[in-house]
């Protein structure tokens, strides 16, 4: 590890309020690290996770704002590879695996998922015995030498975002590098890259950036690095010879929506090359029906509201579909002006959205299909 001046500042701002140790990884040399990043936060035993959240409840009437500030370092007892859930009724599921070696996130997107699917477990959970991990995947990974297995580490947090207090990525990546059927995908909105660029080999390692325009950063994705700062941050690790990924998702329709979406694509491509760049993901501002209270209590200014949802096949609420059609095809288009050949897939859409984009499904399409069927 770096020592903490060359963190980024934006980095350093993150600040914990109480750190919980289950006993049995109290000498865990992961548990250490984050204990000396954070010299001065109380440290408490992790008895009972659930009289945990209760006390916090007592303290404060956002229990999942407050989570992110209480780090409980533990244990992950049970199979950590797991079928990407994204697959619902109707939906275009990209084949791919999570792994959750973290739960919760230092951010506080108003758009975020967690703030529903995490509120009984709000705190920010690390489990630090990635050693496990890598004999899970070692031995899934050799029982099956002709698959390709695309994991992820970025369904219930952001992949990087603490990788200077808890750097799995320094775990992660050689043990990647190494292996001839498996690629590892990092996805973040952070500039957290500095154990990446330390790293001997960028092999087998996707590093992804979440972007947005900068107005829906400063209102909707709180406490993230900016625009400009993720895409500096993208440029080192492409320098480095990491392939690059771009989600432009969730893509929220606001006043101005579309002029601000092309100046971000014309923002990516002056930093980036279409080279560098392995794939592009669009999604739309979907959600579950109950998330939308939270978000109106969490986030009074959000934007996320002005447009009309309606449910879908898999419950829930997008756009109207000519309207995501539009989206995507306009967004489609400016990023292929910049090259035909740059691969553009749809996030969690429906077979109508896809064929209506794109005229195919991705499994008729040669370069898509390997996303879709790793
Ligand atoms: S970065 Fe991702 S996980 Fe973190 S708050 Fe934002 S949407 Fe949620």
């Amino acid at each position: 590890m770096k020592s903490a001046p060359n963190i980024p500042a934006r980095e350093m701002e993150f600040s914990l309020e109480t750190i919980y140790i289950d006993e049995s990884v109290a000498d865990h040399p992961l548990t250490l690290e984050a204990l000396r990043r954070f010299p001065n936060t109380p440290v408490q035993h992790l008895a009972a996770y659930d009289e945990t959240v209760e006390t916090i409840r007592k303290t404060t009437g956002d229990v999942f704002g407050a989570g992110k500030r209480t780090l409980a370092l533990t244990r992950f007892k049970g199979s950590f590879l797991k079928k990407c859930p994204g697959i619902s009724p109707g939906m275009v599921c990209c084949n791919y695996y999570v792994v959750n070696l973290l739960k919760n996130c230092m951010y506080d997107c108003s758009y975020c998922f967690l703030q529903d699917f995490l509120q009984n477990n709000p705190l920010l959970v690390a489990y630090v015995n990635v050693e496990n991990l890598l004999e899970e995947l070692d031995q899934v990974f050799t029982a099956h030498p002709n698959r390709i297995f695309r994991v992820g580490t970025g369904e219930l947090t952001d992949s990087l975002a603490l990788d200077t207090v808890i750097p799995y990525s320094q775990r992660l990546i050689p043990f990647f590098n190494q292996r001839e059927n498996a690629v590892l995908e990092l996805k973040t909105k952070s500039i957290c890259v500095e154990n990446l660029l330390n790293q001997d080999s960028p092999r087998n390692v996707i590093v992804s950036w979440s972007l947005n325009p900068q107005t829906i950063i400063d209102r909707e994705e709180k406490g993230t690095p900016g625009l400009q700062q993720r895409l500096e941050a993208a440029r080192q690790c492409a320098n480095k010879g990491y392939k690059i990924g771009i989600h432009l998702d969730p893509i929220i329709i606001f006043p101005g929506w579309e002029k601000a979406y092309y100046e971000l694509v014309d923002n990516i491509f002056k930093v980036l090359s279409p080279s560098q760049i392995e794939w592009v993901s669009l999604g739309s501002f979907r959600y579950r029906g109950p998330l939308k209270q939270i978000i109106k209590e969490r986030h009074e200014d959000t934007l996320l509201f002005t447009g009309e949802h309606v449910a879908s096949k898999d419950g829930k609420y997008r756009y109207l579909r000519p309207l995501r059609n539009q989206i995507y095809e306009s967004l489609r288009d400016a990023l292929k002006k910049y090259s035909a050949n740059l691969n553009v897939y749809m996030c969690m859409e429906t077979r109508e959205i896809w064929e209506g984009v794109t005229g195919k499904m991705p499994r008729s399409d040669e370069k898509l299909d390997k996303f879709f069927d790793l």
